[in-house]
């Protein structure tokens, strides 16, 4: 082991659990991809502001959780905490709200936040993003949740919930916000909770503390405030998810850790992990892009946790999401100098011809070149020496039965291939 670690907080990916995060990863946004949502990468660190405008100043993120520093040059920049604000602030730096309408983008990538790590809870994680920009239409919220629904439902994980609110537009939300400020002021709460009254009354809802939670039981709820055209728009989502088949769960009190969310929020909660439960969430931001200094672009997107997901399918004991990459269908033997020549060749040649081939590198005596073989999870061996080249003909070794029988150089591939089909 060396003097160096991974720092606190992160961790690194290795073979063979390394596959399960690629499968993941890959379930998540192959239907978006099929749903016509295009790939987007954008940079690992923006401007501080866009996240304090984004995000929103009260968020924990901001206020907490931002790796943030100075360049050279005297700017603040900050390691991306989420991936909805940098995807805004691309599509309006390359003017694609001028385009077709709506704008759908996927991305996959790392994000960064300074928490007290935990199980599920890291300071470097990685998210799958979906987000479907400048149109304001109850069917793209749907179609959204369905592609998040049904990517864990192809991972395998059984025991996903949807939790599904509405948080009101600019008409309703304030008065709500009103009413909820002016009910939680009578509360026995400490300093700092109230302090979040007066900044972000909403986010008291989600504090987890039982104490907090026993005097919240008759907060004035949302859906008792929202005005026609939000409580429209809600039962538009709430009936499109049962056509689709989609169960979900009303949650009035699901107010999700962001600032940006208008009308849609959801979340999706694995109970096999504990109090880290959320493997996804998302929702609408029909404000974002103006508060972004762009112009009204109503949008909805989502981001699932891979890292949790992964801890999902390991609690609901889900096994082979992933073939293990690192088995091969063929693995050579070479016995002396020659052979090695002649095999690695037919080793290249064997992955051209597309079937997995790997090789006893590093001159291994024989018994630990078998041994390599049998570990490399091929089926079969080749094996030459001295009188195998002199004979043109390399010994193929079925690893299952143990029978071995030589096949001519010419006939290698061919012989291969059909044995694997
Ligand atoms: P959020 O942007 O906070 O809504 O996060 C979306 C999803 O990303 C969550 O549901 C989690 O699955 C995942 N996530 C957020 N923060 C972390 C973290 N610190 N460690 C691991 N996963 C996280």
């Amino acid at each position: 082991m060396s003097t160096f670690q991974a720092p606190k907080g992160t961790f690194d990916l290795i073979p063979p659990d390394s596959a399960v995060y690629l499968a993941v990863r890959e379930a998540m946004s192959a239907g978006a991809r099929r749903a016509g949502y295009g790939y987007v990468e954008t940079p690992a660190f923006e401007s501080t502001a866009l996240f304090k405008r984004g995000v929103g100043e009260s968020s924990d993120i901001v206020t907490k959780e931002m790796y943030t520093f100075t360049t050279r040059g005297d700017v603040s920049l900050t390691l991306r905490p989420e991936g909805t604000a940098s995807v805004v602030r691309a599509v309006l730096q390359h003017n694609l709200d001028k385009g077709a309408l709506p704008v759908k983008l996927c991305y996959s990538g790392s994000y960064y936040r300074y928490e007290q790590p935990q199980k599920g809870r890291y300071r470097h994680f990685s998210q799958v993003g979906a987000e479907a920009l400048g149109v304001e239409d109850p069917l793209l919220d749907v179609e959204l949740i369905t592609l998040a629904v049904d990517a864990f439902k192809d991972l395998g994980l059984r025991q996903v919930r949807l939790l599904l609110n509405t948080l009101g537009d600019k008409e309703c939300r304030p008065v709500y916000r009103a009413a909820l400020q002016e009910f939680l002021r009578g509360l026995d709460l400490d300093e700092a909770t109230r302090a979040r009254i007066e900044i972000n009354p909403l986010r008291v809802l989600d504090d987890k503390r039982p104490e907090v939670q026993a005097q919240l039981a008759d907060a004035p709820a949302l859906p008792d405030f929202l005005c026609d055209a939000c409580k429209a728009y809600h039962e538009e989502v709430r009936t499109l998810l049962s056509i689709g088949g989609v169960a979900f769960e009303d949650d009035p009190k699901l107010v999700r850790g962001l600032d940006y969310y208008t009308r849609t929020t959801f979340e999706f909660v694995h109970d096999g992990l504990g109090a880290q439960s959320a493997i996804g969430g998302g929702g609408r931001y029909d404000g974002l892009s103006e508060e972004l200094g762009g112009p009204p672009l109503p949008s909805v997107g989502w981001a699932l946790g891979v890292d949790r997901t992964v801890l999902a399918l390991e609690a609901e004991g889900v096994a082979d999401v992933a073939p293990d990459t690192r088995r091969v269908q063929v693995f050579a033997v070479p016995m002396g100098e020659a052979a090695r020549h002649l095999l690695f060749g037919l080793v290249l040649d064997l992955r051209r011809a597309g079937v997995d081939a790997d090789f006893a590198f590093g001159g291994k005596g024989l018994k630990g070149a078998m041994k390599a073989a049998d570990r490399s999870g091929a089926r079969y061996a080749l094996v030459a020496g001295e009188r195998d080249l002199a004979a043109d003909v390399v010994q193929l070794k079925d690893l299952v039965s143990g029978e071995q029988i030589p096949v001519a150089l010419d006939e290698i591939i061919p012989t291969i291939k059909e044995k694997l089909s």
